[in-house]
């Protein structure tokens, strides 16, 4: 296992609208077994193979942050397929480290998911689980929490975001 280097807001890899995985290979399992461990070592509920530069459907959530292996939940070709009610929290993204803003997402979502066999099930989430489920497929079409924002906000955060980094480096 490995902690792999975590793309930042910026880059055009973030963008990229990611592709379903087809057969399940131990690439795929080396990579699932490094974004928990990547997730972990940045203090993240969850992770996107996006922002580690794969281009694939995948992700990660363990809301226990690595304290409950039972936690752990890995989304493949997920697509949320129900959702219901609104939750107001602060949300932040590995690949925006320092920016946490209160976004609106649902309270409640069922995920279609396709387990590592290649058979499919539904997961549900709520409240933090749910947030986490939401950001992560995002991820996987390109999206960033910031982009909910307005224009204004979004300039204003990216500001911050620059400013914090260069202060930084
Ligand atoms: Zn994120």
């Amino acid at each position: 296992m490995a902690v792999r280097k975590v793309l930042t807001w910026g880059d055009p890899r973030l963008k990229i609208n990611s592709s379903d995985v087809g057969e399940w290979t131990p690439e795929l399992e080396q990579l699932v077994a490094d974004l928990f461990e990547t997730a972990i070592a940045e203090e993240g509920v969850g992770i996107a193979a996006p922002q580690v530069g794969v281009n694939l459907n995948i992700a990660v959530v363990d809301t226990s942050c690595g304290g409950d292996p039972a936690a752990q939940i890995v989304l493949v070709n997920p697509e949320i397929v129900h959702q219901e009610g609104s939750q107001l929290a602060s949300e932040g993204c590995l690949s925006i480290p320092g920016i946490h803003e209160v976004l609106e997402r649902p309270k409640q979502v069922r995920v279609k998911n396709r387990r590592r066999d290649g058979s499919w099930e539904e997961v549900e989430g709520e409240d933090l689980l749910a947030r986490a489920f939401c950001h992560e497929i995002d991820h996987l079409r390109g999206k960033l929490f910031v982009e909910y924002f307005g224009p204004v906000k979004r300039q204003f955060l990216q500001r911050r975001y620059n400013k914090q980094r260069t202060t930084k480096e």
